[in-house]
């Protein structure tokens, strides 16, 4: 029987593991992290075998069997259907984070918006979210499905467990699957709590001193991110402060610059003439 309840921890027989996924999709289903058939759900079974959410089905309404188990390179092991064409960016995460049981895939809208606008969810507005997550970045657009998603994403994985991707949704991962989850849900209230700071049109980020401490917390809740300190993230008050006194970038067009120009020689020309 599928519940909503998943227990913590990674240590399950495969059954459980199998109900823990469909739970998971009918969560992230019911909360519109995904529409139709979008996104996908896995955890790892052992150090050569992945259990995954197939391809072309809803979330939502998948039943364990529906599931798809395949080796660490993707090559199905079992399975009646076939595994999403999104799997090799969890097997990537796999193969490079080896404390890593669980990673989940969505296209919730306050962080995919983010996504889509390259906005990455790294200024320190929250205090909790400097302990859980630290900063999300925005991987590179890749196409769906490609080793080209692969690619933009490799360089981000070891030191982060929430990644936007651009014009496109959001990865999280986690030691099991009910912290994935979390991060995913997290991930979205912190992109739907900035929109709102930037809707209010004021931010007031913590202070590096502040952001030093919760660092210090971050350590003592052993969060699982390879590195624990990455340099500017996240952004701080003095540091948003600094860019402020940068002096401001504009672009134009060629045909802009152009009709600046000429019209600055005119008016020039008419002053001499006068
Ligand atoms: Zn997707």
């Amino acid at each position: 029987m599928i519940t909503d309840f998943i227990s913590a921890g990674a240590n399950k027989s495969e059954d459980e593991h199998r109900r823990d996924v469909c739970t998971a999709g009918r969560l992230i289903h019911n909360r519109a992290f995904v529409a139709a058939t979008d996104g996908n759900i896995s955890v790892r079974l052992d150090s050569r075998r992945v259990l995954s959410s197939p391809t072309s089905i809803s979330k939502g309404m998948m039943v364990p069997d529906d599931l798809v188990i395949t080796d660490l390179k993707g090559r199905k092991i079992s399975g009646r259907r076939e595994a999403s064409s999104e799997l090799a960016m969890h097997l990537l995460i796999y193969n490079r984070r080896p404390e890593v049981h669980s990673v989940v895939h969505a296209h919730p809208p306050a962080a995919t918006a983010h996504a889509a606008a390259g906005i990455a969810l790294n200024k320190a507005l929250l205090s909790e979210l400097i302990i859980t997550l630290g900063c999300i970045p925005v991987a590179p657009y890749g196409t769906p499905g490609t080793q080209e998603l692969s690619d933009a994403l490799e360089p981000m994985v070891q030191h982060y467990d929430a990644i936007l991707l651009a014009n496109h949704g959001v990865v999280t991962c986690g030691p099991d699957l009910l912290t994935a989850f979390f991060r995913l849900e997290t991930l979205e209230h912190f992109a739907q709590v900035s929109l709102m700071t930037e809707m209010l049109g004021k931010q007031v980020l913590l202070s590096g001193r502040d952001v030093e401490k919760l660092l210090v917390a971050r350590a003592r809740y052993g969060t699982t991110t390879a590195a624990t300190v990455i340099p500017g993230c996240p952004v701080t008050r003095e540091d948003a402060a600094g860019s402020e006194q940068r002096p401001e970038r504009i672009s134009v067009t060629r045909e802009e610059l152009e009709a600046l120009i000429e019209e600055a020689v005119r008016k020039d020309r008419a002053v001499r003439q006068a």
